[in-house]
């Protein structure tokens, strides 16, 4: 019980450090936006394939959660993308203590998104609030069509769902509709957008979804 107790009072106060990185999101116009994959899903490429789409007036920013290194960092800045990188030193998550260290630089700036980049880790980072105003889960064909079951918390607190690498798909004998019946077991209202991060296919689809998320918030 003891236990319990004080992880009750460390979800509360990352809660309330969240809360207040929302605030901070607002009163900049910034859309921010938590994207959660394994390992290798996609997620870099995923932000530098939107980066690339967006019309010249919405300009993205992005925060870089690894354990270690700044390997992604340097390619979005040598994308032309404003980044600050968090290396959480071994925790296997961000939270909203984190993302609050770099909001201050990143947010002078004014960006209209901003993509922050989770560790990549299936399992608890969704659990911790960071302030974001949506939660975005990168799955890829190589990992296997049985995701949403074997990770259903994580994909039950998506607002969209991005499956990737969908051009080597027949390789891995992906079957796309077992992938959505899972994802519609423990998630009704999130959209699945099947995309290639490498040729481009489907990519257009998921910008306009994050674009219309944007003019309505
Ligand atoms: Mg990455
Ligand atoms: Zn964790």
């Amino acid at each position: 019980m003891t236990t319990i107790a004080v992880e009750q009072r460390i979800l509360n106060a990352n809660d309330q450090i969240a809360a207040e990185n929302r605030a901070a999101l607002d009163a900049a116009g910034t859309l921010a936006i938590n994207v959660m994959a394994s390992p290798g899903a996609g997620k870099t490429s995923l932000i530098l394939a939107t980066a690339a789409r967006l019309p010249a007036d919405v300009r993205p920013a992005v925060i870089e959660g690894d354990l270690a290194s700044r390997i992604d960092a340097d390619t979005m800045t040598a994308a032309g993308i404003d980044v600050v990188q968090i290396n959480t030193g071994g925790s296997c998550h961000l939270d909203a203590p984190m993302v609050r260290t770099a909001l201050p630089e990143l947010l002078a700036g004014r960006p209209d998104l901003l993509f922050i980049e989770n560790v990549g880790n299936l399992i608890c980072t969704a659990e911790f609030a960071l302030g974001s105003h949506l939660n975005v889960v990168v799955a890829s064909s190589p990992e296997g069509h049985d995701k949403p079951y074997k990770y259903p918390g994580m994909f039950a607190a998506a607002d969209a769902v991005v499956l990737n690498k969908a051009d080597v798909m027949a390789v891995f004998d992906f079957d796309v509709d077992f992938f959505q019946r899972g994802l519609a077991m423990v998630n009704a209202h999130a959209p699945l957008f099947v995309v290639s991060c490498r040729t481009g296919d489907g990519l257009d689809a998921w910008v306009a979804w994050l674009l219309a998320q944007r003019a309505q918030s």
